[in-house]
């Protein structure tokens, strides 16, 4: 555990919430395959699980994080000064490089490029990644799949931290926000697991489907769909 990571946390708790008593806070690191992190609340105690890509990050990205992810657990508005020090944290050289070994350790596939002719696939990401989660999303390998399909509109790779999207969208007649849901779509498999129900994989749980409504232009997107 590192030296003084709990009180950096029951600091910001502080400062979010004055009025309300402190709860039990359990924090440790975890290996996960990106840079993830998470909070969860049982029993009135914080749980909280930060990416060990973050282990030897300085204090003030730590201070970052805390925010981020104690505003996201009480609804609270981010403070663009932290949120921009996390991003530009995450997205710095030996983060990256850092992820990127974690990645080849578990194989390697061929991949495009996520800049399409039309559509950049890492863009889009890091918007729907702003709009929907806190900008808490490590971002995988984006890319456009190598034919244009219309039988798999796309799909999340966790071996590869791959999101693969049908080339058919990369087109002047697709409307951003029809991409966009495939996008978030996806970004959601990465944000729910899949999970073992006894013999039958359940891959869109009651939460997946819950989260995926509230997408803005969910009925105009499967409009679009229906006719693709
Ligand atoms: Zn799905």
């Amino acid at each position: 555990m590192r030296e003084g990571l709990v009180e950096i946390f029951q600091e910001t708790y502080r400062e979010l919430r004055p009025a309300a008593s402190l709860p039990d806070l359990k924090i440790e690191f975890f290996a996960f395959a990106n840079v993830n992190n998470t909070i969860r609340l049982r029993e009135g105690r914080l749980l909280v699980r930060l990416s060990d890509l973050l282990e030897g990050a300085p204090e003030s990205v730590l201070c970052a994080i805390a925010h981020i992810l104690l505003a996201k657990m009480y609804r609270k508005p981010i403070d663009a000064r932290h949120a921009a020090r996390y991003r530009k944290y995450v997205a710095s050289h030996d983060i990256v490089r850092k992820a990127h070994l974690v990645r080849q350790i578990r194989g390697r596939k061929r991949l495009r490029a996520p800049q399409g002719y039309f559509y950049d696939l890492d863009a889009i990401f890091e918007d729907l990644n702003t709009r929907f989660f806190y900008g808490l999303m490590a971002r995988p390998q984006m890319s456009w799949s190598q034919i244009r399909t219309r039988r798999i509109l796309g799909h999340y790779d966790p071996a590869h931290n791959a999101i693969v999207i049908s080339r058919v969208f990369d087109h002047p007649d697709v409307p951003l926000f029809a991409l966009e849901y495939i996008v978030y779509h996806e970004m959601l498999h990465l944000k729910h697991p899949v999970k073992l129900r006894g013999s039958r994989r359940c891959i869109h749980s009651a939460e997946f489907q819950a989260e995926e409504k509230l997408f803005p232009e969910l009925a105009r997107a499967n409009a679009f769909l229906r006719r693709l």
